[in-house]
């Protein structure tokens, strides 16, 4: 690997949805955002839902993570999430369904609403509207 890139994985329970040499990336940490270039010191954080940004060969692409945790060890930088999708792969349709969903769901307020499971799904459907939007 060349001393300019840093390696990339992206695991999620479906497996490894990524694992490319990226030169940069920006990832939502728990403490804000989070640049990160090869070499970077070692670190774990834990990651909020957003959107990650990463460049490659002059590209730039996002991708949405719900959340999880990163390492960066020895120029690799491993992302555990329960989910991520690039901005092209997320059905737009679905998440305004569930953004719909959540948002009744909070306004409905039934006594058995567990209601950070609720704003958790509804901010996921936001970002992930917002990712796709951006693309
Ligand atoms: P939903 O209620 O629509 O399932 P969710 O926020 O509860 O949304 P997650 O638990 O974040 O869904 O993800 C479950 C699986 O579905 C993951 O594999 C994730 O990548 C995929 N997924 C969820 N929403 C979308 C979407 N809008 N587009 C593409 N993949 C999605």
């Amino acid at each position: 690997m060349s001393e300019n890139k840093q390696r990339l994985e992206i695991v999620t329970p479906q497996g490894k949805v990524f694992s490319e040499e990226v030169d940069f990336l920006v990832a939502p940490g728990a403490e804000g955002e989070l640049g990160i270039l090869p070499n970077h010191a070692a670190l774990i954080t834990s990651l909020n839902i957003g959107i990650m940004r990463i460049e490659q060969d002059g590209k730039k692409f996002k991708v949405f993570v719900s959340g999880g945790f990163l390492n960066v060890r020895n120029s690799k930088v491993t992302v555990l999430a329960t989910a991520a999708e690039r901005t092209e792969e997320i059905d737009v349709a679905r998440a305004e369904a569930a953004k719909q969903r959540a948002e009744d769901r909070i306004a409905a307020g039934s006594p058995d609403l567990d209601l950070a499971r609720a704003e958790l799904a509804l901010q996921r459907a936001i970002t992930r509207i917002k990712a796709a939007s951006e693309k």
